[in-house]
This record gives C-alpha cells, structure tokens and sequence, in this order.
C-alpha cells in the first residue's frame, strides 16, 4: 500500500475517550480517528482503520488460498425459505439476533448473520459427484446481528467484518482431514498477525455440529472466560469446560432428616452464618429455570447443584435442547414450591416441574437443601433414604482449583477474546437442505461439512486490546496502517524537508508504507504524542541532524528506547524489519 503524508489523511484526533468506551483498543481507536461511531454497534471504517483491515485480509485470503480454499462472495441478503429449510428462522428470530424485514412483495428476507444456508444451496445446486470433492470455499464479507448489547466497539458490532469458509467431504474421516487443515490454516493467520491466542475447546452453539474450537486472542478484558491447565494444555471455554471438583465432606453420624427454620436464610452464605458447623460441600441449592424448549412448549426445570458449585446455563441448555432457558420468576417460583425465592429444594415440588441435578450433587450425604416452605430448609438429608437421586448431568462451571478431567493438573481461569471459531458440523445441513453426492457406486449420500470464521474486525480491535499503553495503540508490524512513521520535527525547514522526502520516496519504492507527518504549525511535541496515539510500530524522526543525515530510530513498543542512527541505517533496518514481518 502506499505511502502518504499526514497532512493529506483528514487526521482529527480525539481529546477524550467517547462516553460509551468500556475498554481500551475502542477508546483509542475512536480518539486516533480510526472509527467514527454512527448508530450503536455500526461505525464508519476511517482510512488508516481499512488499511488496518485490508492487511489482516491479505493475511487471511493468502492462509486460506495456500491451503487450497476458494474465495466467492455470496450475497448478504437472504430469503426465509432457506432458513426454514434448515429449522433455524425461529431460533435465531426469537434470540432476537436476525435482522429481518419483509421485501416489496411480502417476501420475508434477512441480512446474513452466518451463511451455511446460502452455501449449502450453492454447493447443493453446484456439486454432483464424489470427484469434486473435498472443497473447501470462503469468503469475506459484511454480516449482520442484532446483538443484545453491541459494545467495545469492533469487538461486538451489528454490522462487521467475517472472513466465513465452509468445507465439503465425502465422509466423516475426510471431514475431520478438512477441520485439522483449517486448524493450522488459523494458527498460521493469527501468528502471522502477530497476536498470542490459545485455541480452545468449545460449544457448537446455535450453528450445531459435533466437534468445534475458538481461537482466544489472551486479553484480560476479553469478554470469554477460559479454563486453562498448564501441565496439561488442556485449554477449554468456560461454557464447555469440565473438571475433576474436590470431593464433598462426609457427617460423622447418619440422622433423621429434619426441617428446621430459618426465617432469612435464602442464600449458601446465610445458612453458613446460620450453620457454622455445616460445610458448604453438604449444602445443595436447587435453582428454578423458565424454559421454552425448541418445539415452543414452556416449563419450568428445577436444577440442584452442590452450594458451593454454580450451574452452567450453556450446558444446561443443550442438555434441554431449550430455544431460551432464563431464571424462573418470582410467580413462577412460588407456583412451583410454594415458597418465596430462596427456599427451593427437591422435596415436595409441584408435579409440573422437572427434577434434574448437576453431577456436583454425587456422593453427598447428610446435606441441606430448601424445605418449599418460606423461612424453612430441610437438614440431614440424604439420596436413596428420603428421596430418590434425580438424573444427574454435567451442568458444572469449572471453577479455579479444580483438577483437569485428563492427567494431573490444577485448572485456572484465564479471559479471552474470540476471534475465530470452527466447527465440525456432520450432516446437519447438508441432511436438511439435500446436499448430496453420489459416491463410487452411484449411491447417493449427504455431503459432511465443517464451517470456519474469523471476525477480521473484531481481531483488529483485539490487536490493540492486547497491544496498547498508556499513551495509545501498539499495532503488530504485519498489521498496522503504515509500517513506519516519518515525524519531521519541523517542516519547511530546507534539509529536514529535503532528508524527509528522501526517506518517503525511497521506503516507498522498497514497498515499505510510510506515514511522514509532514504537517505545518504543529510542534514537535503534538506530533510525537500523536504518533505515540496511532501506534505505527516502526519510527524514524528528522529534527536537528538533518543536515548531516542523521535520524533518531525507535520502536513503538520501547518508547523510551532512541537510537541516533544514519538515515540510511535506518531505511535498511525499516525495510529489513518491513520484510520479515510478510509486509
Ligand atoms: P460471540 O460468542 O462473541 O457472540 P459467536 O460465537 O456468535 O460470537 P460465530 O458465529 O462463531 O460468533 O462467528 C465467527 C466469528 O465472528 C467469531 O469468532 C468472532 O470473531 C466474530 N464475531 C461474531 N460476532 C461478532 C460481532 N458482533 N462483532 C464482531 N465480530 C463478531
Ligand atoms: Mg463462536
């Protein structure tokens, strides 16, 4: 891309971070000019923002077409029908996600939040035969969500930026063949980014599918929590992630269960103060949830869970296959216990309510749990003596401390942000919406696909939100807007503008993109502070030395690092650090 003077570039900057930034990378990208916010969750891509965005593209599509893949562009608008085809227009219109509107002839259309509906039509239409398979095609393009709170600016937005590849096999082996490339295919894109991420295990979600991974660029304020085990390398989303919990007290003697009062007690704290001599390990709360299962009928499930463990809603969810699964109201809760909020528990709940247990409740004995009953808890109680066990699950959050299911291994929490996600997704849309092959001997059989997406935007915004100080933003070389800033000291000033012009026109020609703030009536020391805001990785600074050639050198990221070099030591060491970095 080419180089450009400062002065040209509509460069406005931003005294203060706008009200609505939460976190840094959006803070800093607004006050440097690089977004301008339209509507909630929409923004304006400013020039030096696209070149940001174009490179982690060229990242992207180089990855992807080494690997064999084939870019396309499908469109963003997209009829009902197809949804309905695939069983996901009500699950997506009741998240509230789809942007959805009927078209001049009462057609309904939506704009494209994810598009296996489009490509499996495409490739339904397109292949016929095991011999043109596997493909594996891609595109990058605009999508569009509703989401319940856009925020962090690129990092969650309505309208973004998503690099979106799907794979097409003959079989389920093939299949995994084709998710392992992608795997690599997306390790070398955010390396080659210059961001450090951990792959991590998790949930398919509302796209479905068996086997599915996130890429997590490592950020403190990532939205995504993350259970990590050093000594293993087990590394899984919180939502999915599972353990080994410690294993639960066990009462000296065996008593009668009893129902004792406890007139404010509604919490596992409460009844700690109330029961000081009770572990929390023996304690187990039962928590109402209002559900609306996927073919649209209601219910309520009761779900227990040891005191000192918390319920899982992800995986609750799948368990239920539930459309929405939200906690109980407080109406919903006295229906089903008789009792305000806070004195649930297993015994004696209305026959409309669902009895399920978090695996946590296993092997307690002697506990406490909520009497259905305002101001009461049953004590000493125990499964298979007073009650029967329920069906036990996996509804468990990982918690930090935990032992890793597989190996020897202390679990922690770390946070995250996702910045690629993909999935094996098996014959579900493929069965749905007839996209068939015929194989070797003429037998027709469903096409096994696998999908794959980067949020090019959103790993922009994590770039900074892993690489930024207190002055501004620190851009990785292979990703940001120019790869060095020229700051003149003093423009019009004859052998600065002379020395300075040599730099740009050479650096240019060796294909190195320079920004030369090459701006009047601006100081020194605006200048620098603005450079230091941009974040360009590489700097060159032409001031007091000019006539004798020579330069001040420094990184981005060593800020109090300069080095007084030649200008022509410089040009090597840009053009050298320019090249190594795939610019
Ligand atoms: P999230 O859990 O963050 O809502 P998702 O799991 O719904 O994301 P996918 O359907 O897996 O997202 O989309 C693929 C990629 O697109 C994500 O890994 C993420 O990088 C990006 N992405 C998803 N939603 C947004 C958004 N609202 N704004 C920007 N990027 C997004
Ligand atoms: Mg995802």
């Amino acid at each position: 891309m080419a180089a450009m003077r400062l002065s040209r570039l509509l460069f406005v900057t931003l005294r203060e971070d706008p009200a609505d930034a939460e976190v840094r990378s959006h803070a800093l990208m607004a006050r440097a000019g690089f977004l301008q916010k339209l509507a909630a969750g929409i923004y304006v891509y400013g020039p030096m923002m696209w070149r940001v965005l174009r490179r982690i593209e060229h990242i992207v599509r180089d990855e992807h077409d080494k690997a064999g893949c084939l870019e396309m562009l499908m469109p963003a608008l997209q009829p009902r029908e197809l949804w309905d085809t695939s069983g996901r227009w009500d699950r997506y219109v009741n998240d509230g996600i789809l942007f959805h509107f009927k078209d001049r002839r009462g057609s309904e259309v939506c704009l494209g939040p994810t598009h296996e509906e489009v490509m499996t039509t495409y490739v339904q239409r397109q292949v016929q035969s095991y011999k043109q398979l596997p493909v594996i095609l891609y595109q990058i393009q605009t999508k569009f969500r509703d989401e319940i709170r856009p925020r962090f600016g690129l990092m969650r937005g309505r309208e973004f930026i998503m690099k979106d590849a799907y794979s097409f096999d003959t079989s389920a082996e093939a299949m995994v063949e084709s998710y392992q490339r992608m795997r690599e295919v997306y390790r070398s894109i955010f390396s080659r980014c210059g961001l450090r991420f951990t792959p991590v295990q998790a949930d398919s979600g509302a796209i479905g599918g068996s086997g599915s991974e996130e890429f997590m660029v490592d950020a403190d304020t990532g939205e995504d929590a993350i259970a990590v085990c050093r000594a293993t390398s087990y590394a899984a989303n919180l939502e999915k992630a599972v353990s080994r919990i410690p294993a639960p007290a066990q009462p000296a003697e065996e008593l009668p269960m009893h129902k004792e009062p406890t007139p404010h007690a509604r919490s596992c704290e409460d009844l700690l103060a109330l029961f000081p001599e009770l572990p929390i390990t023996r304690m187990l709360k039962t928590v109402l949830y209002a559900v609306v299962y996927a073919d649209g009928s209601e219910g309520v499930v009761a779900v227990m869970c040891r005191g000192d463990r918390e319920i899982n809603e992800v995986k609750l969810s799948n368990h239920l296959q539930a459309l929405q699964l939200e906690l109980a109201s407080e109406e919903q809760v006295k229906a089903a216990t008789g009792a305000e909020v806070g004195f649930a528990g297993p015994i004696g709940l209305a026959s409309h309510v669902r009895l399920l247990a978090d695996q946590s409740v296993e092997g307690v004995k002697g506990f406490l749990c909520g009497g259905n009953e305002t101001g009461t808890h049953y004590l000493d109680v125990y499964f298979g003596r007073d009650l029967e066990q329920p069906e036990t699950v996996d509804f468990g959050t990982v918690q930090a401390g935990d032992q890793v299911m597989d190996g020897e291994g202390e679990i922690e929490i770390t946070r995250g942000i996702e910045v690629g996600h993909i999935f094996q997704l098996g014959t579900k849309y493929s069965e749905a919406m007839d996209a068939t092959f015929s194989d070797e001997n003429q037998k027709t059989k469903p096409i096994w696909m696998g999908c794959y997406g980067i949020g090019v935007s959103r790993v922009a915004a994590s770039a900074i939100e892993q690489n930024h100080d207190e002055h501004g933003m620190i851009w990785p070389l292979p990703i940001a807007p120019f790869a060095v800033h020229l700051v003149q000291m003093k423009a019009g000033n004859a052998e600065q503008d002379a020395l300075s012009l040599e730099i740009h026109d050479k650096l240019e020609a060796a294909g190195v993109d320079v920004l030369w703030d090459d701006r009047k009536k601006v100081s020194p020391g605006a200048k620098f502070k603005d450079a230091d805001l941009v974040g360009i990785p590489l700097r060159i600074v032409v001031g007091r030395d000019a006539a004798s050639r020579g330069v001040e050198w420094s990184l981005r990221a060593q800020a109090g690092e300069k080095e007084a070099i030649s200008a022509d030591e410089a040009m090597q060491r840009a053009i050298q650090m320019a090249q190594e970095a795939g610019r």
